[in-house]
């Protein structure tokens, strides 16, 4: 039986003085107020040049992010390893548009594949489309998308002009050139998934990358967001179309990161929300999908990217019952850099095939990714509560057995 409740697991990777920031860091997250403002104010007084690089790159940055380049997640890549947990690595530079800056994107991807592929514990890689796409290009495609484009792997690029269609085509080598370093050294490349505005045409991409590179080994996978109330059948439906064109699907299953601007875009656009009714039809959604992927593990590649931890302990047990080993080779457990360190290492002392989840950029650059973060960890989501908790826990131990 796995618990997730043995804080000395969790957080033996972590020194006193780290606990403790960490404690820090939970506590002010655990204020609303602070949270809602430092996420508003946080870019605008970056752009305005005060000078707060120093407090974030202490707290915030060092707690979710793996370093500013790649050489420096070596050493907490090396760190994991040695609790037998894995790595992800994610260059998480976000917002930046241009050709030029897709170019780069394109450039590092491949440097990180590359690199991955020369760790122990590195099996993945994840990249966001909107790194080597215009968004107003997605969005455009995924007007002109019909309900079954994105499983099926179609774009309607007649809905372009010339210069788009050149830019579209740019778009896709980039992603073939991803993949094929991908395949060339054996490491798996995991999609986002983003704005359900943009969604289709990342799903056709993905879907299309899939039948091109998915026959004998997984390279793709794709990201399935639960928190939609379309997905569990989306899920069902790329299978078939896996089936049907002869390639594995790789599923890596979130609940979803933009709840907050759905609905809001929702409401204030007059379209019914995308997202699930409520937490319970979310989770419900969610664990039947895990359910579904166990069942046809010998179809597809199941990634349980969640720090719920029924969901996780769910998994476990399915496997155990139908006698599959904890460690399938089909199987995959993920947590961000910073949160459900309960999860991951009892997970990873169970024996599971989990990681970390870990991003790299530039501070400036990966301050969305950061907000997003504060803004899971807030006490409006109640996800702190539970992280402050095992934190103090494993204090309090500490402090006994000094
Ligand atoms: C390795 C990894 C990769 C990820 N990649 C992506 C990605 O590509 N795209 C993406 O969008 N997210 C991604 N995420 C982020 C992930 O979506 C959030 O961390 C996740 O939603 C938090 O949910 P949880 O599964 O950890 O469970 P919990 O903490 O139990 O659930 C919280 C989530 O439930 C949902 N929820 C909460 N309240 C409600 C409600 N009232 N109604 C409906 N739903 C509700 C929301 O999605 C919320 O985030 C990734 C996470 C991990 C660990």
């Amino acid at each position: 039986m796995i618990s997730f409740d043995n804080t000395e697991s969790a957080f033996a990777y972590k020194t006193n003085k780290e606990l403790k920031k960490a404690n820090f860091l939970f506590s002010a997250m655990d204020i609303g107020w602070l949270v809602k403002a430092g996420t508003r104010l946080t870019p605008w007084a970056l752009k305005a040049h005060l000078p707060i690089n120093g407090l974030l790159r202490n707290t915030i940055f060092k707690q979710f992010v793996g370093g500013e380049s790649l050489q420096e997640t070596a050493k907490i890549a090396d760190k994991l390893s040695q609790y037998n947990v894995q790595v992800i690595l994610d260059y998480g530079v976000e917002g930046k548009e241009g050709e030029q800056n897709f170019d780069n994107a394109a450039a590092e991807f491949i440097k990180v594949i590359q690199y991955a592929a020369t760790q122990p514990n590195i099996p993945f890689m994840s990249i966001k489309l909107t790194g080597i796409i215009r968004f107003e290009l997605l969005e455009k495609l995924d007007a002109a998308a019909d309900n079954k484009s994105g499983v099926e792997g179609r774009i309607n690029i007649d809905v372009l002009d010339a210069d788009e269609k050149e830019e579209w085509q740019r778009v896709v080598n980039r992603l073939i050139k991803i993949c094929e370093a991908a395949q060339r050294n054996n490491v798996g490349v995991l999609i986002d998934a983003e704005e359900t505005w943009i969604q289709d045409p990342v799903d056709a991409l993905t879907m299309q990358m899939m039948q091109k590179y998915n026959f004998t080994k997984i390279v793709v996978y794709n990201t399935i967001q639960l928190y939609r109330h379309d997905r569990l059948q989306f899920l069902k439906d790329s299978l078939v179309e896996a089936q049907n064109k002869n390639f594995i699907l790789g599923a890596k299953l979130v609940r979803g990161a933009y709840m907050e601007k759905e609905r809001k875009r929702a409401a204030a656009m007059n379209y019914p929300s995308p997202i699930q009714p409520d937490k319970e039809s979310c989770d419900k959604g969610y664990n039947e999908a895990i359910e579904f992927c166990i069942e046809h593990l010998d179809k597809l590649f199941l990634i349980v990217a969640s720090h719920n931890e029924y969901s996780n302990l769910y998994t476990t047990q399915l496997l155990q019952q139908k006698n599959l080993p904890l460690n399938h080779s089909r199987v995959h457990f993920s947590q961000l850099l910073g949160m459900s360190d309960n999860i991951t290492f009892n997970l990873a002392k169970a024996g599971c095939s989990v990681s970390k989840y870990l991003p790299f950029g530039p501070l400036k650059d990966v301050i969305p990714y950061l907000m997003r973060r504060a803004q899971e960890n807030s006490s409006v989501s109640g996800h702190t509560g539970r992280e402050l908790q095992l934190i103090k826990k494993e204090l309090q131990r500490r402090g006994r057995n000094k």
